[in-house]
């Protein structure tokens, strides 16, 4: 199957210029929703790691079924003022301002080995504010997988540190 078939360009979202590219015609697929969760997982089966990290919200779709594939726990990092305990918040720069992410203080303890899970990887930006999660907590980043990068954009740059895999790239 070719799996970036069923991602569509949507042009000038969300602003214009940008061209999105909108995986839910992928994920209503379940051939090509269970073809992109299954080559994810597999990259990582043998690899040691405690928990799955899933950027909310499209990194939730991806990340969760590949924390059960591999048999792992699942982690969400999520938009600030959504989660209930007490957390550690993350700031990243957009071109127009900042946002922020945040993540449960005691998600994670000292030693931890992490997997992050997002759907695309553009600038890095929101990726690294998770690492930067990740990190202060103690834990130790050991892979960054993506469904789909967007290689003019450079973001693998600033994860140089970093193993980082996407399944597609463009
Ligand atoms: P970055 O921080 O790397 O510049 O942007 C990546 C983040 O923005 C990811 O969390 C991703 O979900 C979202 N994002 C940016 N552009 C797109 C896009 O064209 N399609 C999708 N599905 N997500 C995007």
């Amino acid at each position: 199957m070719n799996l970036k078939e069923t991602i569509r360009n949507i042009p000038d979202f969300p602003k214009e210029g940008v061209i999105f590219k909108d995986i839910t015609t992928m994920l209503k697929d379940p051939a090509a929703f269970k073809e992109a969760i299954d080559h994810m997982a597999e990259k990582y089966k043998d690899c040691d790691i405690d928990y799955v990290v899933g950027i909310e919200a499209r990194g939730f779709i991806l990340g969760a079924p590949i924390a059960l594939a591999l048999n792992k726990g699942f982690i969400p990092v999520r938009k600030p003022g959504k989660l209930p305990a007490e957390t550690v918040v993350a700031s990243y720069e957009l071109e127009y301002g900042t946002n922020q992410v945040e993540m449960h203080q005691d998600a994670i303890t000292e030693g931890d080995k992490v997997l992050i899970i997002d759907d695309l990887l553009a600038t890095g930006g929101t990726v690294s504010a998770a690492v930067d999660l990740v990190e202060r907590l103690g834990g130790e980043v050991i892979g960054i997988g993506f469904l789909l990068e967007l290689c003019f954009l450079k973001g693998r740059d600033i994860l140089s540190n970093y193993d980082v895999f996407s399944l597609l790239q463009e």
